[in-house]
Formats: C-alpha cells, sequence, structure tokens
C-alpha cells in the first residue's frame, strides 16, 4: 500500500482552498482509506472509500457548519491515505484503524452497530444477562448480533424469569445462602422478582452460589443451542395447568413459550450465520492485486497476495491448513475482539450477496458454505 501525504497544514479558507488544490493534483480515483489530523498531531477522523479522490473533494463541498464533511475537514489540517486493492479491503482497514486510534469525529458520529443488539453476560458475583447495544466491557460474554433489540429484550425476561437469574440494573451486594453474614438480611426481600419466585434471590441468600451458577450454565447451554431445559420446563408447567383447567395460566405459559423459542430461533440463525461465515475469499483488485482472505467464523484469519506461482499455492494450501484445520467449539459467543469484524463480513455479503460467488468452501464445512447466503440475505432484509 502506498502512503500519501499533504504539507503544509490547513486551517483557514486560503489552506483548505490549497489542500483541496492538492488532493485534487495528488489523489487518485482508487480504492483507499483516509486519515484526518488536528494540528495537534491527533488523528480526528478516518474514513474509507472506494473512489478516494472523489471522496476527499467532496469533503470542499459541503456548507459548513451544516454539513458533516464540511465540518470534518475544518477540524483537520493535514490528510493523509493509504490506497488499497479494493473496497473491502479498504472497509477492512477503515475498522482496523478506527478500532487503534479511536479517532474522536468517528466515535461522535459512530454508526456501524446501532443497529444490533447483543445479550451480554456479565462477569463477578451473580452474573446476570443484559441486552446491550455493542461491546461495553472486555472481559464480558457476548452473544450475537442479533437484529431487534426490543424483541430479543422480552425472550430474554422469558429466560431470566425460567431460569431464576437476576436483572436488576442497581448493582448491589450478594448475599448468598451460604455465606454466613446473610442472617440479619436474609428476610428482607431484594425486590418483586424474588417474592414471585422469578429471580433464585442471590442479593437476600435466596441461593446458594453453586445453584445460580448451575441456573447460568443452563442459560448458557441456551444460548449456544445445546440445551432446551428452560423451554422443557416450561412446556411441562403449560401442559400441567391445561390437565389442571388452568387455561388462563396455559395461555400465559403457552406465550412464555413462544417468546422463547424465538429467542432460539434467533440463535439457530446466528449460529448458522456465524459458521457458515468459514471460507476462503477471493477479492480481485486494483490493476491485478487480488487477494486472499481466509474467514473462519466471520473472521479474517489469515490475508495474502493471491497466489502466482506453485510456491505461492502451496504456501496458500498450507495457511488454509493452518486456519481450518483446528476444531473449534460451535458457539453463538462472540469474543468482544471479534465483534466488529464480525460485523462487518455480515453486513459486506448481506449488501453484496453476489459475493459469495468469489468464496471456495472449505471441504468439511462445505454444507454450511451453501446456505450462507441465505442466512446473510435473511438478517440483511431484517436491518
Ligand atoms: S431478587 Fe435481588 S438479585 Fe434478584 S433481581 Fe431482585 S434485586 Fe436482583
Amino acid at each position: 500500500m502506498k502512503r500519501r501525504t499533504l504539507l503544509p497544514p490547513c486551517t483557514d479558507d486560503d489552506e483548505l482552498a490549497r489542500m483541496r488544490a492538492a488532493v485534487k493534483a495528488d489523489a487518485q480515483d482508487r480504492p483507499g482509506v483516509y486519515r484526518m489530523h488536528a494540528r495537534s498531531g491527533e488523528v480526528v477522523y478516518v474514513g474509507k472509500s472506494k473512489r478516494l479522490r472523489t471522496r476527499l473533494l467532496s469533503y470542499f463541498r459541503g456548507s459548513y457548519p451544516e454539513d458533516k464533511g464540511a465540518r470534518i475537514i475544518r477540524e483537520a489540517v493535514h490528510i493523509d491515505w493509504d490506497y488499497t486493492p479494493s473496497e473491502f479491503a479498504a472497509l477492512l482497514l477503515e475498522m482496523r484503524q478506527i478500532k487503534r486510534l479511536r479517532p474522536r469525529l468517528n466515535v461522535a458520529m459512530k454508526r456501524d452497530d446501532r443497529h444490533f443488539a447483543f445479550i451480554k453476560i456479565s462477569r463477578g458475583t451473580a452474573p446476570k444477562l443484559t441486552v446491550v447495544r455493542g461491546p461495553t466491557e472486555d472481559s464480558a460474554a457476548y452473544y450475537g448480533p442479533f437484529q431487534g433489540a426490543q424483541r430479543v429484550a422480552e425472550s430474554l425476561r422469558e429466560l431470566n424469569d425460567a431460569l431464576g437469574l437476576r436483572d436488576c440494573t442497581v448493582d448491589r451486594r450478594m448475599h448468598f445462602s451460604d455465606q454466613s453474614e446473610l442472617f440479619q438480611i436474609a428476610r428482607t426481600p431484594g425486590c418483586i422478582r424474588f417474592e414471585i419466585h422469578k429471580c433464585l434471590g442471590p442479593c437476600v441468600g435466596g441461593c446458594s452460589e453453586s445453584q445460580y451458577d448451575q441456573r447460568l450454565g443452563l442459560a448458557r447451554a441456551f444460548l449456544d443451542c445445546t440445551d432446551d431445559t428452560p423451554l422443557d420446563t416450561l412446556r411441562r408447567e403449560m401442559e400441567a395447568s391445561s390437565e389442571r383447567l388452568e387455561f388462563e395460566r396455559a395461555a400465559a405459559l403457552r406465550d412464555k413459550v413462544q417468546r422463547l423459542e424465538e429467542l432460539r430461533v434467533q440463535f439457530l440463525r446466528l449460529r448458522f450465520g456465524v459458521e457458515s461465515l468459514t471460507f476462503v475469499y477471493t477479492v480481485p483488485g486494483h490493476e491485478g492485486d487480488d487477494r486472499v482472505y481466509l474467514i473462519r467464523r466471520g473472521r479474517v484469519r489469515d490475508e495474502r497476495p493471491a497466489p502466482r506461482t506453485p510456491n505461492d499455492k502451496r504456501a496458500l494450501e498450507r495457511a488454509i491448513a493452518d486456519v481450518y484445520g483446528p476444531a473449534e467449539r460451535p458457539t453463538t459467543r462472540v469474543p468482544t475482539h471479534e465483534i466488529d469484524e464480525m460485523l462487518l463480513l455480515t453486513s459486506w455479503f448481506g449488501r453484496f450477496p453476489e459475493e459469495m460467488e468469489r468464496v471456495r468452501q472449505v471441504p468439511h464445512l462445505s454444507v454450511l458454505s451453501r446456505y450462507a447466503t441465505v442466512a446473510l440475505s435473511a438478517t440483511s432484509q431484517e436491518a
């Protein structure tokens, strides 16, 4: 990648005009990533474009302060950029630079993860499951991304209720039944959920730590689609209510079962979508600079120029064996540092399903890959 730099820094109208003239003279209309620098040297904004020159020139056309581009360029005194082989490469590089540099204007105008929701399992004592818009804590576990935060939140409430897990927003000290200092406070109800048996009450000695952890394990297994205990329990209760002719209660339980089933369907689709994002993707590049991306479970694990010689081909096959050889447990859990990349890939293949024609399936995963377009299109249509 070639880097070009514009100097000297510009701040007022004359200097902006000079910077614009330099962009016009110097920048090429090809994919790339650009950075806007403040006078202090701070990178205030990172962007990407399929046509870098056209994009950069557009910053100088907007009226200040109404136009977003005009506001950004007025903060910048210096622009530099890297050309990339393709738009896909530009997207990846932009995401990585934003993650590394955290430019303040990108953070202020952040848009990528607003459409998505994640289920977060917090760390610490008596972890809880909540719906969040994106990662806020590196050590927490995240499951997602999902469309429709409201629907996911409703279904998650049923899961918490079915397993007796806490969902209190205010973090309070937990007092398990096997902790010695609990006796004075054990009779004080934690909240209404404890009173109506929707929470085990880890805050008021309603359960031991191991009892709570066992329920949390069931929740994790449900989210990984490996256990149906919460659904089975509700279904049994529903049938029992029906047999006792308690139809109102049976109907309420049926609604709960449906909401949990919805969550299960969302997770199955998600797991399927994540597993399906596993293939070798070759992207044609500018002037023949084609690249190969080894993608596994929604993350680029290796990238290199497309092979031209027998040696290159052998090296690529070795990389393929390294990336796809080791077994990985299927799960809908996504490590925090991989979320942005998975969102980017989901969005890319959702927007351009025809790009799936360029993927080479990894032999033992070919069945999943065949369905990738369907899974990703469904996700994209719901966005
Ligand atoms: S009973 Fe205690 S731990 Fe459970 S939700 Fe209420 S306040 Fe939270």
